[in-house]
């Protein structure tokens, strides 16, 4: 029969047993790094390369005037729309990128001022003064200046409202 003193020995010996293999298995490590870290890293580490091609690409150079930065564009909701689009791409109804694909004989404004191109219609051309002028009130009201860089423009994105896109449709209608 088994006494008392065999019953604990047996006991204390398996405890130990289960100890040392729990410590086996799950071995406590302190030099390994969190999954998170990891992923934070990996994250950052990608941005950064995404920004260095992204700043010596020679391609994309409006796009890049309005979202120098890789991060702060990613952080931030813009409105997408075909106005907002041609305006930061330069790729729309603009007369400079029109004559540049030679579909129109003149890349000169209707205002007759200088080249239809995105600066153009954003920074001096008088024929979207009131939308201009709405935009400034609208960017100055969010705290934001103006004349202003154009990505510094665009942290009021919302408030972008040149909408080109009649203006410009009819401006290319009337002389081509
Ligand atoms: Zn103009």
């Amino acid at each position: 029969m088994l006494g008392q003193r065999t019953f604990r020995y047996i006991g204390q010996r398996t405890s130990r047993q289960i100890k040392a293999a729990a410590l086996e298995d799950r071995e406590v490590v302190y030099n390994k790094t969190p999954r998170e870290v990891i992923l934070t890293r990996e994250k950052e580490r990608g941005l950064d390369m995404w920004q260095q091609q992204w700043s010596n690409s020679t391609k994309g150079r409006i796009s890049k005037a309005f979202f120098p930065s890789v991060k702060r564009r990613l952080s931030r909701k813009v409105p997408i729309s075909p106005e907002f689009t041609a305006m930061t791409t330069g790729h729309g109804k603009l007369r400079a990128y029109l004559h540049r694909f030679r579909i129109i004989e003149s890349p000169i404004c209707p205002c007759g001022q200088q080249e239809q191109t995105v600066n153009h219609v954003i920074f001096d051309c008088n024929i979207v003064t009131r939308q201009r002028n709405d935009m400034i009130r609208k960017i100055q009201e969010a705290g934001g200046k103006w004349p202003t860089m154009r990505s510094t423009g665009l942290q009021t994105s919302k408030y972008f409202r040149l909408r080109p896109r009649y203006r410009l449709h009819n401006s290319v209608k009337h002389q081509t």
